[in-house]
């Protein structure tokens, strides 16, 4: 086998690098995936029931990065949405991200914003460098807030007490103390109008990319000539995990269809202390489908199974960085993505990487 780009992973990282390559280079890219899809973990499909399901769970858009904004915005037309989290506690709702309502209502108070930053800095633990998860929530919101919201939650998901966990995976979501119930603030959040997967076949379907599903690259990898290597797969699969695996969590999910328009009022509900599963997902809210039934997806935090989040700890860091070093001295070789990158990132992220590296590769290869 041959051919002249070789692209390993057929998510955002892969096709964008891909497209651009095809299209602006007029290069020919060979674009591979082990999976018998394209779209990565952004992937979405109609189940037997008809409705448009996440498989890899919901993955709503948004950035405020206007370069990536305007290229989607090529292969796609859109529609609005806002995505809003709520936690359910003992079948209460509460706002998610902690605002001034959820702390309102959980405390039984009539706060305004005022009042409520005067009692957080009553109620919250003074530490200046917090150094774990526990301590960047507690420095924040104090005790009750943390028990209840944050400890059994972050338990489920990374299996791993707060204390254990970087500060970092807590310091993603913000504290607010406005009304504001959105998850994300970026000025851009909106949905692709026909989905992801459809997203993915427009900006693949380019007469100088060709795709092979099913294919993975360590089974073919002695078999193929290239002249240029795009890897987005993981970093240490890629060097047969000669320094040992780097550790990731997991998720199952269980789908449920019922045969209502909808099942409950909000796109994603937190548990954070009842059930093994830590949110039921109903993404029709986001995809705006009109059809008369509706599929929920439970997730299942799990140790094993797909690669889903990197697990933050120095020492797994420190693991990357040996595979990154030992990827930088490869030439025409390039790792990017979530998985060559051991990052979590968002899809904006991913993306605005892959359009950085096609600007750098122009004058390169
Ligand atoms: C549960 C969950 C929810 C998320 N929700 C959001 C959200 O709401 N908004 C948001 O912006 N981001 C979200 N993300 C992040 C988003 O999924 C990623 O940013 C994005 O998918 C990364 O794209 P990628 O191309 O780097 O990786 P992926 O999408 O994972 O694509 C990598 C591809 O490479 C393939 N591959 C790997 N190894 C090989 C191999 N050896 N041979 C061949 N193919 C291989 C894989 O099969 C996969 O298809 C979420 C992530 C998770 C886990």
């Amino acid at each position: 086998m041959k051919t002249d780009i070789l692209v390993v992973g057929a998510g955002f990282a892969g096709a964008v690098v891909a497209e651009r390559l095809a299209s602006q280079l007029k290069r020919k890219v060979l674009i591979i995936d082990k999976r018998n899809h394209i779209g990565g973990n952004c992937y979405d499909c109609y189940d037997k029931f008809g409705v448009l399901i996440h498989k890899y769970g919901a993955h709503l858009f948004h950035t405020d990065k206007k370069e990536v904004f305007d290229y989607l915005s090529k292969f796609t037309k859109w529609h609005k949405y806002e995505h809003k989290v709520k936690a359910c506690l003992k079948d209460v709702i509460y706002d998610m991200p902690i605002n001034l309502n959820t702390i309102n209502k959980f405390f039984g108070r009539d706060f305004d914003q005022k009042e409520c930053k005067k009692y957080l800095d009553e109620i919250k633990v003074k530490i200046k460098k917090p150094k774990n998860a526990e301590e960047q929530v507690v420095s924040q919101v104090g005790w009750e807030i943390y028990e209840n919201f944050f400890k059994n939650y972050t338990i489920k998901q990374w299996e791993m007490h707060p204390k254990k966990l970087d500060a970092l995976v807590t310091a993603r979501v913000p504290i607010r103390l406005n009304t504001d119930d959105r998850y994300f603030d970026d000025p851009y959040q909106f949905m692709p109008k026909k989905g992801f997967t459809d997203l993915f076949k427009k900006i693949l379907k380019h007469k100088n990319i060709d795709i092979k599903l099913k294919t993975d690259f360590g089974k073919i990898k002695e078999k193929i000539n290239y002249n240029v290597l795009i890897y987005t797969g993981c970093i240490d699969d890629f060097f047969d995990k000669k320094f040992g695996a780097l550790p990731y969590r997991s998720l199952k999910f269980k789908f449920k269809n019922y045969d209502q328009p909808f099942y409950q009022d909000y796109t994603v509900i937190n548990f954070p202390n009842e059930h093994k599963y830590t949110k039921a997902v109903e993404i029709k809210h986001a995809t705006k489908q009109k059809i008369s039934k509706t599929t929920v997806g439970y997730e299942y935090p799990s140790k094993i199974g797909e690669q889903y989040y990197p697990v933050f700890e120095p020492k797994n860091e420190k693991l990357y960085q040996k595979y990154a070093k030992e990827a930088k001295k490869l030439k025409n070789t390039y790792f990017i993505g979530r998985l060559a990158e051991y990052k979590y990132y968002d899809m904006d992220d991913v993306i605005f990487s892959s359009l950085n590296l096609f600007k750098k590769l122009k004058n390169k290869i």
